[in-house]
């Protein structure tokens, strides 16, 4: 799932969405405190994910194959969450590919003028791809991509396609496991962003994406405890914690 090397999460036998929060936590706190770059602590997430999930999986093994495949990109036409971390490395990871850079910035920029603000609903009701997919379905980005897309799945690729046709309503089957796993590794990091000063609410992330392209100097006003990213603040995410 994951080419990026990870450091070990201590997550006990019987891993729990708490437990593996709290791993989350306490791995990225040791790692800023450490001093460690946000980029290098932020290419730690996706291979916490996998030990997460590898470790449930150990007393619930996955029920039935998933659809999901290469070139198959229903749901990157939804609405993802994304963490400050995992958006600085995404800018990052882009502008190291200048020659693609100038057009994934424009994509950005066209994708938040018709997507800022919308909620989860209306983002699906617009059928706009991600602005990381390429022509082929695939995420220019992949193995830098935010802990929500990791944690997306399906047994019923037709349901996706169906849903996003707007064909049917009903909710596709998935996997739990990969889904809490990556919610439960976002909410540690949050927990440890939180408690190293820096703005740790969860931003959308075409705003976030289009905020940290523009400006060059949006890692180190975040690292100062600025709040960069407040306009890509996800506010459908804060009502639904608050609630
Ligand atoms: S970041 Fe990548 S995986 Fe996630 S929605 Fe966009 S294209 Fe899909």
């Amino acid at each position: 799932m994951t080419t990026l090397s990870s450091s070990s999460l201590s997550l006990g036998e019987s891993p729990t969405e708490a437990s593996i929060a709290a791993a989350a936590n306490a791995a990225t706190s040791a790692a800023l405190k450490g001093g460690a770059d946000v980029r290098a602590v932020a290419e730690q997430l996706l291979g916490w994910h996998d030990q997460a999930v590898a470790a449930v999986r150990r007393r619930l093994p996955l029920a039935q194959a998933l659809a999901c495949a290469p070139g198959c990109a229903h749901c990157c036409h939804l609405k993802v969450t994304v963490t400050p971390l995992e958006v600085l490395l995404l800018a990052a990871t882009l502008r190291a590919a200048p020659a693609a850079l100038s057009r994934i910035k424009r994509r950005v920029k066209e994708a938040d003028k018709q997507t800022r603000g919308k909620t989860a609903d209306q983002r699906l009701a617009l059928g706009l791809p991600c602005p990381l997919l390429d022509s082929e379905g695939r995420c220019v980005a992949y193995d830098v991509r935010p802990l929500s897309c990791a944690g997306t799945n399906s047994f019923d690729a037709d349901g996706c396609r169906k849903t996003l046709a707007k064909e049917t309503t009903e909710p596709v089957a998935h996997d739990p496991v990969l889904l809490r796993a990556a919610s439960a590794v976002a909410a540690g990091v949050t927990e440890a962003t939180f408690a190293s000063r820096r703005d740790g609410r969860i931003l959308e992330l075409v705003a976030a994406l289009k905020i940290a392209l523009d400006d060059p100097e949006a890692k180190s006003k975040w690292l100062r405890g600025e709040p960069v990213f407040q306009a890509a603040v996800d506010a459908e995410f804060a009502a639904a914690m608050e609630g």
